[in-house]
């Protein structure tokens, strides 16, 4: 007789509930387990009780154990010992997007790189949508893949943002469509190296077949054994040369080869703005392409997107100054494309919690652009120390409301003020939407210097 599937999951967020409540409607046992205690987390208890699932919080014990399955949520390193006690038992260890994707009939476009997925993915999703296709948009984005995964159809198509997290325990999950947009130095906090980093981005690809399709960054070097390493069909983008086969630009227009050559449209027509945004919306456009959208939805997607909040979403424009907030970018990368973004002065605001970050590589564009920079948060003193030599520093403790005050005292007409921190908001903030939302309402109170009563 065969033995009954059982499952553990490691995790009482919002995929590990989303996971459990999708297997338990199968009937199949659940057992979840949370290091932190259920206090932290009040919905939980209600929900699994709900849905007929074992549970425990306050630390993983040994019934954890007890399952055929593991199901690691993203923030679980599978170096603690409940993990490794499973793995010699020779307990199956994986993830919710592999348990997900195993139950979803639709194809799916999977979007994985350091910078870039919530608005690629964004971006995708809003195309395919207006082009008439059944979408959902899901994974890392917020809405867990296991939430949508029964309802996507064979005639829908799934659009799924990967952490590299998420990529670290799929085993036979294989997307139509794989995606890496760039990848850079993040999160060595807990991956050994950048090369295991890199690896972990590799697999979106692994189970591919011919007949499916990758589509990556051709200028980014630490992409460049990724076509050679994957069997599906390899279409690159690039700012930089004119691919055989991909997206690319020639004299500002943005160029499509997959089938013969077609000229999409130009780049200014192109709503999301600076380089960055080029990319994603030639890695957007390809992958729409790859799923059968024509050229002409192709178009009035990328027209019409307006961009995601908090990746530098314009927030008003005061006595000649444009506020910008770009609170997403919490790395030293994602500020190497901010900068290059504006052509006007800048005043950064930037700082928070650092990520042992190095920032020799945004120093040139600190110096070209960057006529201020206002620091916040644990990371000040050392970005003090960076930039000395580049641009003038100012402290602002742990006060955005003091960092936007000072920013506009430096600012003058056609300058900008842009909050893009390069570091994580924890010694501040709940998050970095947070940030954003506390910098966007500090600025939209500033009062217009004509109104000011002395
Ligand atoms: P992710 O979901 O990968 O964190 P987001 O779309 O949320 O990516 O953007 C995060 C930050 O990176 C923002 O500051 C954004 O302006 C910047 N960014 C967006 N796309 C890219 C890209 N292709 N390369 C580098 N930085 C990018």
């Amino acid at each position: 007789m065969p033995t009954e599937t059982t499952y553990s999951i490691l995790g009482a967020a919002r995929s590990g509930l989303a996971v459990a409540a999708l297997l338990r409607r199968e009937g199949a046992r659940v057992f979840v387990s949370d290091s932190k205690p259920a206090d932290a987390n009040p919905t939980a208890i209600p929900r699994l009780r709900a849905m007929g699932a074992g549970y425990e919080f306050g630390g993983h014990t040994k019934a954890v154990l007890q399952s055929s399955v593991l199901i690691l949520s993203p923030g679980v390193p599978d170096t603690i010992p409940i993990v490794r006690q499973a793995a010699e038992q020779g307990i199956r260890i994986t993830n919710e997007i592999e348990i997900a994707a195993s139950r979803c009939r639709a194809p799916i476009i999977a979007i994985t790189g350091t910078n870039g997925k919530t608005t690629t993915t964004e971006l995708t999703g809003f195309i395919l949508r207006n082009s008439g296709l059944n979408t959902f948009v899901a994974g890392n984005v917020g809405l867990p893949f296991s939430e949508i995964a029964l309802q996507a159809d064979e005639q829908s198509v799934v659009v799924l943002e990967l952490s590299s997290f998420q990529l670290e325990h799929i085993q036979a999950f294989r997307p139509r469509v794989a995606m890496i947009l760039n990848v850079t130095p993040d999160h060595l906090d807990r991956y050994p190296n950048f090369e295991a980093y890199v690896r972990a981005k590799f697999r979106i690809t692994m189970n591919q077949t011919p007949a499916d399709t990758l589509i990556y960054n051709a200028d980014d070097h630490n992409l460049s054994a990724l076509p050679a390493s994957s069997v599906a069909r390899a279409i690159g983008f690039s700012l930089t040369q004119a691919l055989p086969d991909g997206a690319f630009v020639r004299n500002g227009q943005v160029i499509l080869r997959a089938n013969g050559e077609q000229e999409l449209m130009n780049t200014n027509d192109i709503r999301i703005r600076g380089p960055h945004n080029l990319y994603n919306a030639m890695a957007a456009a390809l992958a729409a392409q790859s799923v059968g959208v024509g050229l002409d939805a192709i178009r009035e997607g990328l027209k019409n997107f307006p961009g995601v909040p908090h990746r530098l979403e314009p927030v008003r424009q005061l006595d000649g100054v444009r506020y910008i907030n770009d609170s997403k970018a919490t790395n030293v990368d994602s500020v190497w494309y901010a900068l290059q973004s504006f052509a006007e002065p800048i005043v950064l605001i930037a700082g928070g919690k650092g990520k042992q970050n190095d920032y020799t590589p945004i120093l040139p564009l600190i110096r070209k652009h960057v006529k201020a920079v206002v620091l916040i948060g644990d990371e000040a003193p050392a970005m003090e120390a960076a930039f000395a030599g580049y641009a003038p520093t100012v402290r602002a403790g742990h006060s955005m409301e003091l960092a936007v005050e000072q920013a506009r005292s430096l600012a003058v007409p056609g300058d900008v003020i842009l909050l893009s921190p390069a570091c994580a908001s924890f010694d501040m903030f709940n998050n970095y939407e947070h940030r954003g939302e506390s910098f966007k309402t500090l600025v939209n109170q500033l009062i217009p210097a004509s109104e000011a009563v002395n």
